[in-house]
C-alpha cells in the first residue's frame, strides 16, 4: 500500500466550500411530510397489482409482456419492500427518540436465507401477493425460486445470528445487527464424479432489491503503520497511531421485520471500498494494473466469506475482515448514532455489544483505543466502560477451534491494538497474582498471550477478561465451558459465566417452511404460537386424538411428496415418497460423525446382499444427507465422496430396491433446509458427546415433528428432557464416558476386531465394492476410522445400530410414532429463539 494514505473521498460536514457534492445530512425542510414517511395505502389485490406493474415499468424499465422472471422477481420484491418501508422509517425515528438500550449484535456471519417469502409473511401479504401475481399471469413460486439466498454464513453460527435478529424485531427490542456484506457468500456446492466442487456464490449478480447503501454513513478504517507515545501539555501520556493505509466501510442496510408488529429493525452490513478508485497519474502512464492495485487490496476485504466452520483461519485477510467490520460498527454507533454531545461514561446504558464467537473480539481493544486515544479518557475509566459494553458468546468445545492470532501479524496490522492488549493482559495478570500469590503456573495458563509455539493472542481469553458475561449455548456446553475450556476463569469469576440455550425462529422454520403444519396448528390451537411458541403445549391432548394424528400424518406425507418432487426436478433423484425419511443435514465435520450414519447404511445393505436378512424385513428408508465441507478439509471431502459412492451403488442395486435409497442433494443451505426438515421422520443428531456445543438443526426437526436419534450432547440433552425419554432415541457414550475412554486409551482396531457386524461393514467398504473395486479411493476414510477415529465412531457403532433397531420397531406402529411426533412438536416451544432472546435480555443485556 502507499505510504502517504490518500485523503478518503469522504465529504465531511467540515467541507470548506459549497461546490463539493455533499454526502452528509445536508438539508432540512419544513414540508409537512419531511419528518414522516408517505404511508403505503392498506394492501388490496388491485393496489398490489398496480404497485407491482409500476415497479416493473418505472423501476425495472420494462413491460409485463417483455419482462423476464428476474424483472418480475425484482419488481415483486420492491413492491413488498414498499409495505415495509414506512414501518422501517418509523422504527428508526422511534429508536432515535427514545433513550432505550440497543443490542449491537456483532457477528461475522448472517446466514439469512431468502428474504421474499419471509417479508411476505411478516407483512401478511402472502395471499394478496399470490392472487395479484395470478392476475398478472405469473406463478409466484417461480419468482420465489428466482431469489438467490444471501449465504453470508457457514452454518449454525450464522443462522443463529439470523434467528436472533428476527426474534428481537418481533419482540420490539432495539437491535442493530452488524456484519460484513460479503460479495461472495458461502460457495455453491456441486458434485463432479461424486466429489465436491466449489463454485463461487455471486449472489449479487442479478441485483439485490433488499439492500440500501448509505454512503452518508461511510466510515474510514485504518491499518498498519506505527505508534508514538508523547506527553501532552498536562503531562499525560498520549498515543498516536499513524496508519499505513485506509479503507472506506460502506454500510448497506437490510430490513429485519418483526412478525406483523409494525417493527422493522436494521441489519447493517459493511462493504469495503478504496479511498481512491485509482491513481490517475499511473493510469495515464499506461500501467493499468498498478493504477487499480490499491483499490483491489481494499475491496478484497469484503470480497469473500471464509468457508471454514469450527476451524479458524489464521490468514491476514481474515483479521482484516474482523477488524474492518468491528471498527466500522463501533464508529457507526459512537459517532453516527449517539447524539454528538453524548457522555460516553454512560455508553453501557445505550449499547451492549454481543460478541458472536471470537470473530469480533478485536472490538474490545478498538473501544479502548477510541476512549483513550480519541476521546481522552484515562485508562482505568475507559476499561470500566469497556467491560460494561461487551458480552461474549462462546460457540465451541473443540480446542482447535479457539481463535489465536500471532502477535507478529496483529502488531503489523494493528500496532496500537496489540499494545492495548498487552496492557489489558498485564493488569489482568496482576489481578490473578493478587488473588493467587505465588502461582506462576496459573498466571501463565491464564495469560491472554500465549508464548508457544509463537507469541500469540488468545482471543477467547481476551473476550472472557473484558466481557461482563460469558455464555455457552446449551446447558451441557455452558457447564463444559466452565469446567473444561475456561476453568481458571470460571473459578476467578464464577458470576461471569452463564448459559443461554440456542433457539430458532418459528416464523421461518415452522410457519414459512411448513405451511401445512402451521395451518393445522392454527386450526387446532389458534395462531398465537407464531409469536409465543410455548402455546404449542396446548397441542398435547391432540396426540391422543386419532383424527388429529391422521391429519398430522397427511401433513407429513404431503411434505414428503413436495420434497420428492423438488429433488426430482432439482437433482434428478428418484425417491419413493412412502419410505421413512431419515435425514442428516449439517456441515460436514468429523465430530458430527456423518461416517457413523454411513456405516449404518452400509451395514443394512450388507445384511441384505450377504443374505443374512431378507429384504422384506428391512424397514423402507430414504437416507438424506446435506453437507458442505470446508474446501481445505480433505478428510471431510473424502467422506462426501464416500457417501456419494455408497449412494450410487445402493440406489442401483435391485437387491435393496424399494427398501433402501440414499440421497445427497448438493448445496445444503437454508432454502433446502426449509424443504427437507418439514418432510423428515427421523432427525440424526449423532455427534460425539461433548463436542457439539448446541446444534440448532436438532430444534428445527423436533418442531417439525421428526423424532430424534441422538447422543447426549449439546441441546439434545434439553430436547430429550422436554419431549420425554420415550419420544427420543438416545444412544452412545456420555461425555464422562468419552473422557474415561480417552484416559484409558481408545483403540478403534480393537473395537473392529471384537464386533463381527462392524468388521463385515468396514470390510465391505474397504473392499472397493462401492468404488468399482478401487480400494485406494476408500482408504483415507477407512484407514482413519481403523487407526485414528478421533471421534470414536467405532466405539458408538453398536449402540447406534441397536438404537436404529428401536427406531424400526417404533416406526412399525404408525399411531404410536405419530403420537411421539406430535408430542415432539408440542413440547419443543422452548426452542424458539424468542425465548433465547428473553434469556439474553434477563441474564446478560438488561436492556
Ligand atoms: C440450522 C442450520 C445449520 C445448523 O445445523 P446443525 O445441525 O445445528 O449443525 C446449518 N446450516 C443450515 C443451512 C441451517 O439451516
Amino acid at each position: 500500500m502507499t505510504d502517504t494514505a490518500p485523503r478518503p473521498a469522504v465529504m465531511s460536514d467540515e467541507s470548506p466550500t459549497t461546490d463539493v457534492r455533499r454526502i452528509g445530512p445536508a438539508f432540512r425542510t419544513s414540508h409537512p411530510l419531511a419528518s414522516g414517511p408517505v404511508v403505503q395505502p392498506a394492501p388490496t389485490v388491485d393496489g398490489f397489482v398496480e404497485t407491482f406493474l409500476g415497479e416493473l415499468n418505472y423501476g425495472q424499465g420494462t413491460l409485463l409482456s417483455q419482462s423476464t422472471v428476474n424483472d418480475q422477481y425484482l419488481a415483486l420484491a420492491r413492491t413488498v419492500r414498499r409495505y415495509l418501508m414506512a414501518d422501517w422509517l418509523e422504527t428508526g425515528t422511534r429508536r432515535r427518540q427514545t433513550q432505550q438500550k440497543t443490542v449491537g449484535y456483532l457477528s461475522a456471519e448472517y446466514l439469512l436465507g431468502r428474504q421474499l417469502g419471509n417479508n411476505l409473511l411478516a407483512t401478511n401479504l402472502q395471499d394478496i401477493a399470490q392472487v395479484a401475481m395470478e392476475r398478472c399471469g405469473i406463478d409466484i413460486a417461480t419468482l420465489r425460486a428466482q431469489e438467490v439466498e444471501p449465504g453470508l454464513g457457514n452454518g449454525g453460527l450464522g443462522r443463529l445470528a439470523a434467528c436472533f435478529v428476527d426474534s428481537l424485531a418481533t419482540m420490539d427490542v432495539p437491535c442493530i445487527g452488524y456484519g460484513i456484506r460479503y460479495e461472495y457468500g458461502i460457495f455453491r456446492q456441486t458434485f463432479e464424479a461424486d466429489r465436491q466442487v466449489e463454485v463461487p456464490d455471486s449472489w449479487l449478480s442479478l441485483g439485490n432489491p433488499w439492500e440500501f447503501p448509505h454512503p452518508e454513513r461511510q466510515v474510514l478504517v485504518s491499518f498498519g503503520g506505527s505508534t508514538e507515545t508523547t506527553t501532552d501539555a498536562d503531562g499525560r501520556e498520549r498515543c498516536t497511531w499513524t496508519p499505513d493505509w485506509q479503507v472506506i466501510g460502506m454500510p448497506y442496510h437490510y430490513m429485519v421485520p418483526g412478525h406483523r408488529n409494525g417493527v422493522v429493525n436494521t441489519l447493517r452490513l459493511w462493504s469495503a471500498r478504496a479511498t481512491q478508485a485509482f491513481d490517475l497519474q499511473i493510469f495515464n502512464s499506461g500501467d493499468y494494473a498498478q493504477a487499480v492495485r490499491a483499490q483491489t487490496t481494499a475491496e478484497n476485504i469484503s470480497k469473500v466469506l471464509y468457508p471454514e466452520d469450527s476451524t479458524p483461519q489464521g490468514k491476514e485477510l481474515r483479521l482484516q475482515q474482523q477488524y474492518f467490520f468491528v471498527a466500522c460498527s463501533l464508529h457507526d454507533f459512537i459517532d453516527n448514532t449517539l447524539p454528538a454531545d453524548f457522555d460516553l461514561r454512560r455508553l453501557h446504558q445505550r449499547i451492549i455489544f454481543q460478541l458472536n464467537d471470537t470473530h469480533p473480539v478485536i472490538a474490545i481493544p478498538e473501544l479502548m483505543r477510541i476512549l483513550v486515544d480519541r476521546k481522552g479518557f484515562a485508562w482505568d475509566e475507559a476499561w470500566e466502560i469497556t467491560q460494561k459494553c461487551f458480552a461474549y458468546t462462546c460457540h465451541t468445545l473443540l480446542p482447535e477451534a479457539l481463535e489465536v492470532w500471532s502477535a507478529e501479524l496483529l502488531g503489523r496490522l494493528l500496532p496500537r491494538h496489540l499494545e492495548i492488549i498487552y496492557r489489558i493482559n498485564e493488569e489482568f495478570l496482576e489481578e490473578v497474582r493478587e488473588a493467587h500469590p505465588g502461582d506462576e503456573m496459573l498466571v501463565r495458563r491464564m495469560s491472554i498471550i500465549a508464548e508457544h509455539p509463537e507469541r500469540a493472542v488468545r482471543m477467547a481469553y481476551l473476550a472472557t477478561v473484558a466481557a461482563s458475561k460469558v455464555n455457552g449455548v446449551a446447558e451441557l456446553h455452558s457447564q463444559l465451558l466452565r469446567d473444561k475450556v475456561l476453568p481458571d476463569f470460571s473459578r476467578l469469576w464464577p458470576e461471569k459465566f452463564t448459559n443461554v440455550t440456542n433457539g430458532v425462529t418459528p416464523r421461518r422454520f415452522v410457519r414459512l417452511a411448513n405451511r401445512r403444519l402451521s395451518d393445522l396448528l392454527t386450526e387446532t390451537i389458534g395462531d398465537g404460537w407464531v409469536t409465543d411458541l410455548d402455546r404449542l403445549r396446548e397441542l398435547e391432548p391432540y396426540a391422543d386424538d386419532a383424527g388429529f394424528r391422521e391429519q398430522f400424518r397427511a401433513v407429513k406425507q404431503a411434505n414428503k411428496e413436495r420434497l420428492t418432487t423438488l429433488l426430482r426436478v432439482r437433482d434428478g433423484l428418484e425417491l419413493p415418497p412412502e419410505a421413512m425419511l431419515d435425514v442428516m443435514v449439517k456441515r460436514l465435520h468429523e465430530y458430527k460423525r456423518q461416517t457413523l450414519k454411513l456405516l449404518h447404511i452400509v451395514s443394512l445393505y450388507d445384511d441384505v446382499v450377504s443374505g443374512r436378512v431378507p429384504a422384506e424385513q428391512v424397514t423402507p428408508r430414504t437416507f438424506v444427507f446435506g453437507a458442505k465441507a470446508a474446501p481445505g478439509y480433505h478428510l471431510a471431502k473424502e467422506i462426501i465422496f464416500l457417501i456419494n459412492a455408497v449412494a450410487d451403488v445402493v440406489n442401483a442395486d435391485p437387491a435393496v430396491a424399494g427398501r433402501l435409497s440414499v440421497a445427497f442433494p448438493a448445496n445444503y443451505n437454508v432454502t433446502l433446509a426449509e424443504k427437507l426438515i418439514p418432510a423428515a421422520d427421523l432427525s440424526e443428531q449423532i455427534s460425539l458427546a461433548g463436542k457439539e456445543a448446541s446444534g440448532t438443526g436438532n430444534m428445527k426437526f423436533a418442531l417439525n415433528g421428526a423424532l430424534t436419534i441422538g447422543t447426549d450432547d449439546g441441546a439434545n440433552v434439553e430436547i430429550r428432557r422436554l419431549v420425554g425419554d420415550e419420544h427420543f432415541f438416545l444412544f452412545g457414550m456420555t461425555e464422562p464416558e468419552v473422557e474415561e475412554l480417552t484416559a484409558r486409551g481408545y483403540t478403534p482396531s480393537a473395537v473392529y476386531e471384537s464386533d463381527p457386524q462392524l468388521r463385515s461393514t468396514i470390510d465391505l467398504l474397504a473392499s472397493g465394492h462401492f468404488t468399482g473395486g478401487d480400494r485406494q479411493a476408500v482408504a483415507p476414510v477407512v484407514d482413519n476410522l481403523l487407526h485414528q477415529d478421533s471421534f470414536m465412531v467405532l466405539a458408538d457403532f453398536r449402540a447406534y445400530l441397536d438404537a436404529q433397531a428401536r427406531v424400526d420397531a417404533a416406526y412399525a406402529d404408525p399411531d404410536a410414532w405419530s403420537r411421539s411426533a406430535i408430542l415432539n412438536v408440542a413440547r419443543s416451544g422452548y426452542f424458539s429463539s424468542d425465548r433465547s432472546m428473553r434469556d439474553y435480555l434477563e441474564r446478560i443485556w438488561h436492556a
